[in-house]
């Protein structure tokens, strides 16, 4: 590396953070090749898991096999990527413009792209480790959910989301219309099995989403609870309360925990006081207390509270972001703006024996919100493909 090479470094190589490596590694290889450019990628696993699938797993959609992926096979050989303690950060100094992971090395950037995600925060809701039963955390905690799912024949099932935002808001519901459908359609089961959604703010999803999914909860006989943030789990008396006082009974409890973005940006004192890390929504471009770092773009989980957080959002994201980087790289100085494109799958009944499958992936931006639409059959094999195709398609960038 030359002093005339500028360097980009991008922590995390999740969704957002493939996509941008992978863009800029073909975008500019000459440079590259020259060593005019260096970029370098950090993640503290060598394994990509799509976390999007989980929700597939307690209906046998999906095998771990098809959502597990190294990293070695998805990253460009034109980027510099480090895993594993060499991966991990542990500290980010915006003044030093200075990386540190957990090995102790150290990596400047003249760009950074801060693209790590968002954490599970169970222990903010006190009482929800004591019966903690999720498919938004990992492919373990998902498995132990699909056993006490599948061997559960009576009761009362209630899918609480605790706190808003999380990532992917669609999911949650969808979860509920593949237990409907899985119930009614493969175990014979929904007459002894009661089923209710705790949502925490009013709608869910831009005005058209709403409208669509609250139309199917009730088609479904699902029950919806808005504006109901739950601020105690009670796994004695199998209770959630809300803020508001309001209780749910259940006989199983699943949950969509309150989320914050990585601890690391937290503890690097990024964060804002919400919790998230403050990012022009049009430039994505780092907005701290002293205003704008030019230099340093949030995408994705990790960003700003306002941005809706999906990976649908996190790919047109980092396609703007890399597109930006371009222009400055090439030195022309113009920064590409995000028009919050973003979007959320959504499945309405499972492929079975009596019944087609029937899915749709709407999206929508700032100030465009999503029209009305209808999940279709078309609409399920497209979504079904979708988690096939993201490895080669969207993680490499290609769209
Ligand atoms: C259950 C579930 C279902 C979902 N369904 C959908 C869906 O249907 N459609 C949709 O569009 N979106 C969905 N999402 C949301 C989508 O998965 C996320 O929005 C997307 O993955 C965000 O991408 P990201 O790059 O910001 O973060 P991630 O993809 O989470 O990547 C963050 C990366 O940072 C790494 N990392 C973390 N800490 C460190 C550290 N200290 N040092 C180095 N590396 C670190 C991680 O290993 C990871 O690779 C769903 C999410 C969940 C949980």
């Amino acid at each position: 590396m030359s002093n005339n090479t500028t360097n980009v470094l991008i922590l995390g190589a999740g969704y957002g953070g493939s996509v941008v490596a992978n863009t800029l590694a073909r975008e500019l290889r000459k440079e590259i090749a020259r060593d005019e450019l260096e970029i370098t990628i950090l993640d503290k696993s060598g394994t990509f898991i799509n976390q999007a699938g989980f929700t597939f797993i307690p209906f046998d959609l999906f095998t771990p096999e098809e959502l597990i992926m190294p990293r070695k096979k998805l990253i460009s050989p034109r980027v510099n990527a480090f895993y594993g303690e060499d991966g991990e950060v542990t500290n980010v100094d915006l003044k030093k413009r200075e990386v540190t992971v957990k090995s102790n090395k150290k990596y400047n950037y003249d760009y950074l792209v801060i693209a790590l995600g968002c954490q599970a925060a169970p222990e903010k809701t006190p009482g929800l480790l004591d019966d903690y039963n999720t498919f938004f955390t990992t492919l373990e905690d998902t498995y132990k959910l699909k056993e006490k799912l599948m061997n559960f024949d009576k009761g009362r099932v209630v899918i609480s989301v605790a706190n808003y935002p999380i990532p992917c808001s669609g999911a949650p519901v969808k979860f509920s219309f593949m237990y409907d459908s899985y119930l009614r359609h493969v175990k014979n089961k929904r007459k002894d099995i009661e089923i209710a959604v705790a949502w925490p703010i009013e709608g869910i999803g831009p005005p058209e989403f709403n409208k669509f999914v609250s139309g199917e909860l009730e088609k479904k006989e699902i029950e919806l609870h808005r504006n109901f943030i739950t601020t105690k789990v009670d796994a004695n008396k199998k209770e959630i309360t809300s803020e508001r006082g309001e209780t749910l009974k259940y006989d199983l409890l699943i949950s969509v925990p309150p989320q914050k973005t990585n601890p690391v940006l937290i503890k690097s004192g990024i964060a804002d006081s919400k919790g998230w890390v403050p990012a022009d929504t049009t430039s994505l471009q780092y907005k701290g207390p002293n205003g704008i770092d030019k230099n340093v773009f949030v995408i994705g989980d990790s960003g700003d509270a306002s941005i809706l957080k999906t990976g649908i959002a996190t790919h047109y994201q980092a396609v703007t972001v890399s597109q930006t980087l371009f222009n400055m790289i090439k030195g022309y100085n113009i920064i590409k703006p995000y028009y919050g494109k973003a979007g959320c799958p959504m499945i309405t009944e499972l492929e079975t024996a009596f019944t087609d499958g029937r899915g749709y992936i709407p999206t929508w931006k700032y100030n465009q919100p999503n029209e009305a639409y209808k999940t279709t059959r078309l609409g399920w094999y497209i979504y079904r493909m979708y988690y096939h195709l993201h490895w080669e398609m969207s993680v490499k960038g290609m769209f």
